[in-house]
Formats: C-alpha cells, structure tokens, sequence
C-alpha cells in the first residue's frame, strides 16, 4: 500500500481550481479552510498561504471534491490530482 491514493508523494507546489467546474459545494473549504475559500461568485479560490499547508491535508480537500475541480501539481509542475 505504499502508493496508496490517499497518501502525498511528493510536495504540492502548485494548486488550481477549475472554475468551470466547481459547482460552490464548499467541501474544500470545510476540510481545509487555510488553502480554499470561497469568492462572491461562490467558487472556490486558493488562498494565499495555501502553499504552506500540509500537502496531505491540501491533497485531503482536493479528494473531498465532488466534480474534481482541485487540480493539484508537484514542484516538476507534473499533475498529481485528479
Ligand atoms: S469542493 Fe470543489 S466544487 Fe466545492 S467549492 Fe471546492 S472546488 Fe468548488
């Protein structure tokens, strides 16, 4: 279970959010209100410290997603999430 989905491999250095897609549903802010918070058209916008949290816990509210608007890259800018 080393590579397990649900574990970071490497640090986040990059975070979108498709803004197509987000639907407003907050679950990213709930689980991770340091990294996202929501503007007046209610999406989704990272914050600007949002680099600084925990990857887990970024990579953690990227899954709680339910359309999968978190796009998370790694320091090479490779896609990590979704
Ligand atoms: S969880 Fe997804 S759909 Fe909900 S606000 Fe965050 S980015 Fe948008």
């Amino acid at each position: 279970m080393a590579n397990s989905p649900t574990q970071t491999p490497v640090k986040i250095s990059k975070i979108v959010v498709d803004r197509e897609a987000c639907i407003g549903a907050v679950t990213c802010v709930v689980v991770a209100p340091d990294v996202f918070e929501m503007d007046n058209e209610n999406i989704a916008v990272v914050k600007p410290d949002a680099l600084k949290v925990d990857s887990n816990k970024i990579l953690m509210a990227a899954q709680s997603c339910p359309v999968q608007a978190i796009i998370l890259y790694d320091e090479t800018g490779k896609q990590i999430f979704p």
